[in-house]
């Protein structure tokens, strides 16, 4: 059984992150979502509805690949979590060279700890490839449309939180 866990903050889930997704599906028999619960980042949506998005966003994605999807929350070192769920691969997204660097750091100090949990990086395509949680979060308080960016009942939910109709 092959078991893949694709971290972050999911803060909300993006077309960017379905994108991987749907990619590491191919490569795994189950995915596990891994949602940071503390982030450094200061999240717009609670853990819950973190959680809850992309639960209801793999819900499709599980229907499309038949793969196992499930969203697992984590506070701890992502490579104790890796060993929690039982994967042996761990799925990062990189979107341009400004990813690289602290990814280039993480892979080098996961390995320190456990050389056995592989790294594999997947870019999403070209359209999805700009989409960043931090700036769809932007563009909906200046009142943009971010429909290209994330599902519909994403943009619902981020827009009733910064109290757009
Ligand atoms: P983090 O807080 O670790 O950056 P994110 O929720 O922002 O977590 O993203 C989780 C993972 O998804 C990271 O590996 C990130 O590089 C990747 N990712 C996010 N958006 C995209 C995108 N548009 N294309 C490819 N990878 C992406």
């Amino acid at each position: 059984m092959r078991v893949g866990l694709y971290p972050g903050t999911f803060d909300p889930i993006t077309l960017g992150h379905t994108d991987i997704i749907r990619r590491a599906c191919a490569l795994v028999d189950r995915l596990v979502i891994g949602v940071a619960i503390n982030t450094g980042k200061g999240p717009v949506f609670s853990l819950e509805e973190r959680v809850a998005m992309v639960e209801a966003e793999c819900a499709k994605l599980t229907a499309e690949t038949g793969t196992e999807i499930i969203a697992h929350p984590f506070e701890n070192l992502l490579i104790d979590c890796a060993h929690d769920v039982g994967a042996q691969i761990i799925i990062r997204g990189l979107r341009a060279v400004t990813d690289f660097e602290y990814e280039y750091q993480m892979v080098g100090m996961n390995r320190a700890m456990d050389a056995s949990v592989e790294t594999v990086f997947l870019m999403a395509e070209a359209k999805y490839q700009a989409i960043a949680s931090k700036l769809v979060k932007e563009i909906a308080k200046l009142g943009g449309d971010v429909s290209k960016f994330v599902s519909p009942s994403v943009k619902d939910q981020l827009y009733l939180k910064i109290g757009r109709d």
